[in-house]
């Protein structure tokens, strides 16, 4: 392949460009896991995750992408032939949905038409039918990477709580830790999900559960089989900063340096910066004469922003295009949604310029594959950023 200058533009909902400061911090000979150095190393990890969870209860680090700790959460809460009430908000809530029913679980869905979020009315009436309370957990995704829509997890829980139903509440919040905000306790989520490679800017390999005592509590009599991510084994030698068995040792140093620049920037600043880039990432798209696949301006997701594409014109096509011309990724329609829609990111290590040499390698790519639009999207998100013009934010 012909040498090409400059740098690729990763711009996919994730895996997410991982900043110099962390590729550096990775670079280090790998040390002992049993050595005295590493448990300073596993604490300071450990409870720099409770940070960004925003939660005061343990939490467990996997060597495995997100789809390992999606399996966790449901291994050490869950029995087989419990049933979860989960909605289908898009693909990842549907391979979450596919994995329960591999794992034995009984599976009510709640149907979604994949442009909105979980509808709490939907949860609360489920929930309030089963008088019996055979629904074990409330299982959802926070930010549907498929489609770019964020559910609301406060009102899924106020939902839940009207009916005083005591089934547990699990949140898949592996796109959206670190780039929305997102409370673990103060929401009263018992498990959540996340992985490294979206907002927390580290190389896939790494996940996450983030758990309440009342799932400490559910743990003690889950009947699913489970060794590799058995939870007390873990939380017995995180106690004093070990693991038990070899953790992703370089990947651990990339997160320590994650946390840091977390920390330095400030998480209020993180959601704050996410959320001017996807208002003005939304500005260029209406300015183009496109829809978003988001319907209700309360989901938008600050994480990325689905495109649909006129009719008649492939996504792919498209996405083709602007690789080969202008070396950028754009991420693809997933499933259903394949060649109707186009993602681009915009999370994780990501600035004013950043989003503006994406959205005009987007600009240019509609113009060179001749899809129909209108010029000036690019114009329209500098109006934001620049906040030249009030009237065009407060319309984003
Ligand atoms: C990326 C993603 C997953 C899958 O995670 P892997 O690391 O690919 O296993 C699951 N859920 C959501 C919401 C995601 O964005």
């Amino acid at each position: 392949m012909a040498f090409k200058s400059g740098r690729h533009f990763l711009q996919i909902p994730g895996p997410s460009n991982v900043p110099d400061r962390v590729l550096r911090a990775i670079d280090m000979p790998t040390m002992d896991h049993r050595g005295p150095d590493f448990a300073d190393l596993g604490k300071t990890v450990l409870s720099g995750m409770q940070s960004v969870f925003q939660t005061s209860g343990p939490v467990v680090i996997y060597p495995a992408s997100g789809t390992g700790a999606w399996e966790a959460a449901i291994v050490n809460t869950l029995s087989p032939g419990d049933k979860v009430l989960m909605a289908e908000t898009g693909q990842f809530a549907a391979l979450w949905c596919a994995m329960a029913k591999r794992l034995r679980l009984e599976v009510e869905v709640i149907p979604n038409d994949w442009r909105h979020g979980v509808d709490p009315a939907e949860v609360e009436a489920r929930l309030a039918a089963d008088r019996a309370h055979t629904i074990k957990a409330v299982m959802v995704v926070h930010n549907e990477t498929s489609t770019g829509v964020t559910s609301r997890i406060p009102e899924v829980r106020a939902a839940i709580d009207r009916t005083g139903h005591p089934a547990l509440f699990m949140v898949d919040t592996i796109s959206s830790l670190a780039s929305v905000e997102y409370r673990h306790e103060a929401w009263g989520v018992d498990v959540t999900v996340a992985g490294s490679q979206k907002g927390l800017m580290l190389p896939p390999g790494l996940s996450f559960n983030a758990i309440s005592a009342k799932a400490l509590e559910a743990n003690k009599t889950a009947a699913m089989p489970r060794s590799y991510w058995d939870w007390q084994e873990m939380m017995a030698n995180n106690q004093n900063g070990y693991f038990p068995y070899t953790p992703a040792t370089n990947l651990l140093y990339g997160l320590r340096e994650a946390l840091a620049m977390l920390h330095e920037e400030g998480l209020d600043n993180v959601f704050a910066r996410h959320a001017r880039h996807a208002a003005a990432a939304r500005a260029a798209v209406r300015a183009w004469g496109l829809d978003i696949l988001c319907q209700d301006p309360r989901e938008y997701s600050n994480v990325l922003t689905a495109v649909v594409m006129p009719d008649g014109f492939d996504a792919d096509a498209l996405r083709k295009v602007i690789l080969e011309r202008y070396d950028m990724s754009l991420g693809t329609g997933l499933a259903k949604l394949k060649g109707r829609v186009f993602r681009i990111g915009h999370l994780g290590d990501f600035n004013d310029l950043t989003l503006m040499g994406t959205l005009a390698g987007v600009e240019m790519g509609l113009y060179d594959a001749g899809v129909p639009h209108r010029q000036g999207g690019v114009a329209a998100a500098m109006d934001v950023l620049a906040n030249r013009s009030a009237k065009a934010a407060r319309a984003a």
